[in-house]
């Protein structure tokens, strides 16, 4: 099949772009799209890797002897990739337990390659639901998790209890966020763009005060310490995800300003609400416009 058709319309914006540079372990080629896509891989420490291709959401591994857990799993066509970048690490290659942090084709792609070599996949009631809902060209049966919860769930391997928190209407309705408490290393799943502005998927039942509710669970988790691990962009920190906070509350303010003092949205456009942001935050996914655009579509919901 092809790459085109095999993934959804976030991803294959992704996959167009860059997000992440830099790094190691330059080992495990695919073409995608003709651009070679490569896993880097990062110790951490304490059993915990973060694994990034740079077209698709980070992946979070923590391995030992109890088996190993892999949070995400990014495309349909880089399961054979992310799976020989995990046998490079442990000798081992279907991990014991996966966890999608969301339904969107960049962070679930792998679920049927990784379930049909005996992974078990855990994820929110919503993400299966969704998936279940709206078939993509390239799922299959396998692609459902086969194990769905609520309000939390918790693994305790490897020496680490493994947090994973369901976040309600952020960046959809079916996010969870990941803390391996003892290392104190944070996956926060697509709830963090590190220094990018969000995807606030709207039509998937996410929100913008669920998404700011989202990045302050993370900093209620987290301390000086923490390295956060964000669904796209580098490695961060407690005060990366506090200034994305910060910028998107200022940037929500402003725009439902402008709504309740009767603008369209033309006229919100036309104000340039966000322009100060715009050298720190734009990208090429997220532009300032479609961010705005975001904004206006939330408040005039609410
Ligand atoms: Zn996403």
């Amino acid at each position: 099949m092809s790459f085109r058709l095999a993934i959804t319309s976030m991803a294959s914006v992704i996959a167009a772009t860059s997000l992440v540079s830099g790094g190691s372990a330059l080992a495990h080629g695919v073409a995608v799209q003709g651009r070679e896509v490569t896993v880097e891989t990062t110790e951490m420490g304490d059993g915990i890797y973060m694994m990034s291709t740079g077209i698709a959401g980070n992946l979070a591994l923590l391995i030992g002897d109890d088996g190993a857990v892999l949070i995400d799993d990014q495309l349909p066509d880089t399961g054979a990739q992310i799976e020989s970048a995990i046998v490079e690490i442990t000798g081992e290659g279907a991990p014991r337990f996966i966890v999608n942090t969301h339904y969107h084709g960049d962070h679930v792609g792998g679920n049927a390659h990784f379930s049909e070599r005996g992974s078990t996949i855990a994820a929110h009631h919503n993400i299966r639901t969704r998936l279940q809902n709206d078939p993509q060209t390239w799922m299959s049966e396998a692609t459902l998790p086969i194990m769905t919860f609520g309000d939390d769930l918790t693994f305790h391997m490897n020496g680490q209890t493994v947090e994973v928190s369901h976040v309600p209407e952020a960046h959809t309705d079916g996010d969870s966020i990941v803390y391996f408490r003892e290392a104190n290393i944070l996956h926060m799943g697509d709830i963090m763009f590190a220094g990018l502005f969000p995807f606030i998927d709207l039509d998937g039942g996410g929100s913008v005060d669920g998404f700011i509710a989202g990045m302050e669970r993370g900093v209620a988790l987290a301390d000086e310490n923490t390295r956060i691990i964000p669904g796209h962009g580098p490695l961060a920190s407690v005060a990366d995800l506090q200034a994305s906070i910060d910028m998107l509350r200022e940037a929500a303010f402003r725009v439902r300003t402008l709504v309740e003092g009767g603008a369209d949205l033309d006229a919100v456009q036309a104000a340039e609400p966000l322009a100060d942001f715009h050298d720190d935050w734009n990208w090429r996914f997220i532009t300032t416009e479609r961010m705005v655009a975001t904004l206006y579509n939330d408040a005039i919901a609410r």
